[in-house]
């Protein structure tokens, strides 16, 4: 099998040179040489897997897609859609305010960073933030903090501690003004003080009432340890009590909240099969995911003219065609006065016809 790759090898190094240096089939196979094989002694070898980048060129039609395992189930030459929606309860009508398409290996908080960003930039304005537990990290509690925004996680991912320790989460934190700990309480109500430890992000905490301890009973369980000369300590790490904090913090009471966002991702991938796209590369998935997503928004401020405000289907069907228009003709506007183009008539007419053919052949239309 090694002489097999190493055959390979020395034909893309032959392909490569045959190719003109600035053309795109260079860079692909510059890119297949780089990622998955190195020299070694003028051999070019494959590289072991564990070498091999997941963001690696998965197929030379898809450059962007990237490979990602995930529960054990590996997902190769993918992406990864994230979708946002409103959900508060007052809410008559729910709808999609943003809709992203990343290379499969982008952090869950990076994708919640760029849509809130992204959505605030548009003016939309955003207070409290219900996801589950893949968004949380330092990055995101910072940006929500500097945004103003509340995030609600309903759960949390990794950081448990062990089945027969105390979670971090059973002390009571206490930080200053600057976000440094300095004291905390113990499930016992025993109050210990904060020092920074030796290393950097790590901390010692110590306890003065060593008798208090030697007749706890959650002594097993709790993390101190009773030093001969120093008395009961312990020491934790400040991502342990970030992600304590976090914890406290969770809001289970909103998953009620969060689950409509599965539906809404069950119907942007209605008209897939296998979950697979029927077109290549980023840009034409992104143009995909936002034509089906303007279909469920449509679809439902359709059923709420319907519904709430007691209007015939075809009543319903124009005052929505004629809403996403005057949003379209909206946008136009600001692109104006932003100088990125300016519109004639002959763009109304076609954003007019574009509506007309994203009803009849959009993927989402036999949803409705
Ligand atoms: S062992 Fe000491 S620090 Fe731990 S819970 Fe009991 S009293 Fe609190």
């Amino acid at each position: 099998m090694d002489a097999h790759f190493r055959a390979l090898g020395e034909l893309l190094v032959a392909l490569r040179d045959a190719l003109e240096a600035d053309s795109v089939a260079y860079t692909l196979v510059e890119r297949v040489l780089k990622e998955q094989y190195k020299e070694e002694a003028g051999i070019w070898v494959l590289r072991p897997v564990r070498e091999v980048s997941a963001d690696s060129l998965q197929s030379p039609h898809d450059v962007e897609a990237t490979f990602r395992v995930k529960n054990g189930h590996a997902y190769p030459g993918g992406y990864v859609v994230n979708v946002s929606e409103t959900c508060d309860a007052e809410n008559a009508l729910q709808l999609i305010t943003d809709i992203q398409v990343a290379p499969n290996v982008t952090d869950d908080g990076e994708l919640l960073r760029q849509s809130v960003d992204k959505q605030l930039e548009r003016g939309l304005e955003v207070k409290n933030i219900v996801t589950d537990g893949g968004y949380n990290g330092p990055d995101t509690e910072e940006f929500c903090k500097k945004n103003d925004i509340t995030h609600r996680p309903t759960n949390i991912r990794g950081g448990k501690s062990a089945k027969d320790r105390l979670g971090w989460e059973m002390y009571q934190w206490q930080l200053n003004k600057e976000g440094i700990p300095v004291a905390v309480v113990c499930p016992r109500g025993q109050k210990g003080q904060i020092r920074p430890g030796r290393k950097e992000e790590r901390w010692l905490v110590r306890f003065a009432d060593a008798s208090t301890c030697q007749t706890c009973p959650l002594l097993d369980q709790c993390r101190v340890v009773l030093q001969k000369q120093n008395g009961p300590a312990m020491r934790v790490t400040t991502r342990s009590i970030q992600v304590a904090l976090l914890r406290q913090r969770l809001c289970p009471e909103d998953r009620s909240l969060r689950s409509p966002v599965e539906a809404t991702v069950r119907s942007l991938k209605w008209g897939l099969r296998k979950d697979k796209l029927p077109v290549r590369g980023q840009v034409a998935a992104v143009m995909y995911f936002t034509t089906v997503a303007l279909m469920v928004n449509l679809r439902r401020i359709h059923a709420y003219l319907v519904e709430s405000e007691g209007f015939s289907d075809t009543t319903a069907a124009f005052v929505t065609l004629f809403y996403w228009l005057l949003a379209k003709i909206r946008l136009l506007q600001r692109r104006q006065t932003n100088s990125v183009a300016i519109p004639g008539p002959r763009a109304y007419f076609r954003f007019f016809f574009e509506s007309v053919a994203l009803s009849l052949f959009s993927p989402a239309t036999e949803m409705l």
